[in-house]
């Protein structure tokens, strides 16, 4: 993060404009809408300015700037069109530590100026930290249509009632649910519709009702895909704002976890090879406890809770305990990485069945049904099978496939680190070393494989070129 976002008081404040022109009228505007006291120092000023001025709205200095018009003021903007001028202030400013900025130019600001969305007291604030102010306003412009005017309304409702819905329900957890049903349900359908009145006896009603009722703790165990922000479900992301404690994996991407509702607890399941962080026992017990305590539980796993997630283990504890929950499916990670490596599963030529088996190393072995596996026709998309990678590929071919099937294996697909190596069944143990590859990969076999060099499609930010030469893949880009 390059700047802290926060919204500062300046209600009553001395605020300082340098310049007269029309961007200075501009940023006057925007301070006198946040209740500061204005002045502007500028030997001309245009017109708007001048109204400003002479109705006492805004006090004028009609000379050049100097320090000492920095006396007392709480934050400067300095908009004039000479770049010295402007670089004094700066300067200036920033000795007196006086919060500074200067329009389009973010090298001299200490603070930037967001683009607003502005349904007060509601307000979205979006910044690109200078990177490009249109792309801001483009999040901006989608923003503004599909946040109803009428939010500022219901903002400043619910801000009134605040203090009494504190003063009635004094446990947090259930006053937040208490708001997070109320402004999610009907309260909000009637200050759309305009019905202010109603919506406050809609308020008090449901105020009396939730007063004395504990609240019920829920499980949510939701997939959150193989790594990828975008692949989230839209109702995983509802309970991710929702949730009061988060248990999650190690395959879950610290992007996903970010978007998880900012207060809420975070709890480290872990789950790493042989450095299990909390044993699976553990786990289901924890999420019946903090279920009776009221607390909404997301148990957030990679890919998808119910493929080689043990989501099945967890809620059948939830359940032997009548604790509600919901499951959320995800993208498992054969679905997302073979998509993003640009390898159908299956195919009208070459594979009209795929199977999903783990190839979790035990005791140097894998315990799997190899004949079923070693069928022509068919794609093979093999999870936890890196270290068993070698006595996979052996098996396979012990067992009938030719030693040139194609396979491929795949690090983090579907996210910026995404890295394949494609070989053979002969090579890719090999190849698979020598890219030093780390978990988690997963491994697709089959003569769909070869469609890659055609379809490969995403490029992550870190393509490492070895992989390409190995893979034989000429890339969009070439
Ligand atoms: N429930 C998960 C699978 C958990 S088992 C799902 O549905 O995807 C963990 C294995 O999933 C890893 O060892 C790896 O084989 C695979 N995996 C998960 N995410 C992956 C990714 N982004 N890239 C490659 N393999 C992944």
């Amino acid at each position: 993060m390059e700047f802290l976002p926060i919204f500062y008081s300046i209600k009553n404040k001395p605020c300082l404009v340098v310049g007269g022109g029309e961007v200075a009228a501009r940023k006057v505007a925007l301070l006198l809408e946040a209740g500061a006291r204005v002045s502007v120092v500028a030997p001309q000023i245009n017109s708007t300015l001048a109204e400003l001025a002479a109705q006492g709205v805004i006090a004028h200095w009609a000379e050049p700037f100097q320090s000492r018009h920095l006396h007392g003021q709480v934050l400067v903007i300095a908009a004039t069109d000479d770049q010295s001028v402007n670089r004094k202030v700066s300067e200036d400013s920033q000795q007196l530590r006086i919060p500074v900025n200067v329009v389009d130019n973010p090298d001299l600001c200490t603070f930037i100026m967001p683009s607003i969305v502005d349904r007060s007291p509601l307000l979205i604030a979006i910044s690109s930290g200078g990177q490009s102010p249109v792309l801001a306003r483009l999040l901006r412009a989608q923003l503004e249509s599909i946040i109803p005017v009428a939010y500022g309304r219901l903002a400043a409702m619910a801000g009134r009632f605040r203090a009494y819905v504190r003063q009635q329900i004094a446990h947090p957890d259930k006053r937040r649910q208490f708001w997070e049903n109320t402004l999610q349900g009907r309260l909000t359908e009637l200050v759309l519709a305009g019905k202010d009145k109603m919506a406050e006896e809609y308020l008090l009603q449901s105020l009396k009702q939730e007063k004395d009722h504990f609240p019920q703790g829920e499980v949510y165990l939701v997939g959150a895909g193989p790594g990828n922000p975008d692949l989230l479900t839209f109702r995983a992301m509802r309970l991710m704002q929702q949730a009061d404690v988060v248990i999650y994996d190690r395959l879950v991407s610290p992007e996903i976890l970010n978007m998880v509702r900012r207060d809420a607890a975070r709890i480290y399941a872990g789950k790493e090879r042989n450095r299990h962080t909390l044993q699976q026992e553990s786990i289901n017990q924890l999420l019946v406890r903090l279920a009776q305590e009221g607390k909404r539980v997301l148990r957030l796993k990679g890919g998808d809770p119910f493929i080689f997630g043990r989501g099945g283990e967890e809620i059948e504890t939830l359940a032997s305990h009548h604790i509600p929950f919901q499951v959320v499916p995800g993208i498992t990670a054969a679905s997302g990485v073979a998509a993003y490596a640009g390898i159908p599963l299956t195919h009208r030529d070459y594979a009209q069945s795929c199977i999903f088996v783990t190839g979790h190393l035990k005791d140097g072995t894998i315990d799997l049904d190899w004949p079923q596996l070693a069928r022509l026709n068919q794609t093979v998309v093999i999870y936890m099978g890196l270290l068993g990678l070698s006595v996979l590929c052996k098996q396979l071919i012990m067992h009938g496939l030719p030693d040139s099937t194609p396979a491929a294996i795949i690090q983090q697909g579907t996210t910026q680190k995404q890295k394949i190596v494609i070989g053979t069944l002969r090579t890719l143990p090999v190849q698979t070393e020598i890219e030093h590859l780390t978990p988690p990969t997963l491994i697709i076999v089959g003569e769909v494989v070869k469609l890659h060099q055609n379809l490969a499609w995403f490029e992550p930010a870190q393509q490492v070129p070895a992989a390409r030469i190995i893979a034989t893949n000429p890339g969009p880009d070439t």
